[in-house]
């Protein structure tokens, strides 16, 4: 029997269009398959459980991650100089594909502790080609602004310190410069254009990332 009924989804990100009514098809005694939603949360990265009850469909366990997962890691910066780029795996290969599925916040959160251990502040932000801005005395930002009714940038180009192509891995990746000489970066292999160093007060730095926090707006007038 197959029907049209609305999905309690429980907190997972299951759905790719804006709407709770699903196609449903139902056999008594057996699990539901739901027609027209993602095969796992986008969110979790958990397969769900569906359970008919009173005329709807629900997910059986709730997500695991309410608010979506926003990752904060450190990075050393004990020369002052950052390079900013999208890609720094020729020195930071930790694997992005293992654990979860780098589709999800969770797989993504996974790569950026992973990256993270190696020295890489590193953080999937699709296809935006995001830059570097100052904020305040000792604040930054990345992020591609958007341009209101007069063509304004959102982000003051005044304050943009470094360009990140995305073409080729959907990514910012900033690390200590030296750090990344001196583990094997070579400066002249890299593509002219493609990285930026920038000069920073020497310290620690905390990155939090938050392209997987629920409802996260990519859109948003404010970064
Ligand atoms: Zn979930």
């Amino acid at each position: 029997m197959s029907s049209q009924i609305p999905l309690h989804i429980n907190g997972h990100a299951l759905l790719p269009k804006r709407t709770n009514v699903v196609h449903v098809f139902a056999e008594p005694g057996e699990e539901p398959l739901v027609a027209g939603v993602h095969f796992t949360c986008a969110i979790c990265n958990e397969r769900p459980v569906y359970v008919l009850r009173d005329g709807a469909v629900h997910v059986q366990k709730p997500c695991r991650y309410p608010r979506g997962i926003i990752t904060e890691v450190t990075l050393d910066v004990s020369s002052g100089k950052l390079i900013v780029t999208a890609d720094l795996r020729d020195v930071y290969d930790a694997d992005i594909h293992a654990g979860a599925s780098y589709n999800t916040a969770l797989g993504q959160a996974q790569a950026v502790e992973a990256m993270a251990d190696l020295g890489c502040a590193y953080g999937p932000v699709g296809n935006s080609c995001p830059s570097l801005y100052r904020n305040g005395e000792d604040g930054y930002i990345i992020a591609s602004p958007i341009l209101d009714d007069d063509d304004l940038p959102s982000l003051p180009d005044e304050n943009r310190m470094a360009d990140i192509c995305t073409d080729d891995l959907w990514a910012y990746s900033i690390a200590d410069f030296e750090d990344w000489q001196a583990k094997g970066g070579t400066p002249g292999q890299k593509r002219l254009g493609h990285y930026t160093v920038v000069d920073v007060p020497p310290g620690t730095y905390r990155f939090t990332h938050h392209v997987g926090e629920r409802g996260f707006d990519k859109y948003a007038p404010t970064p």
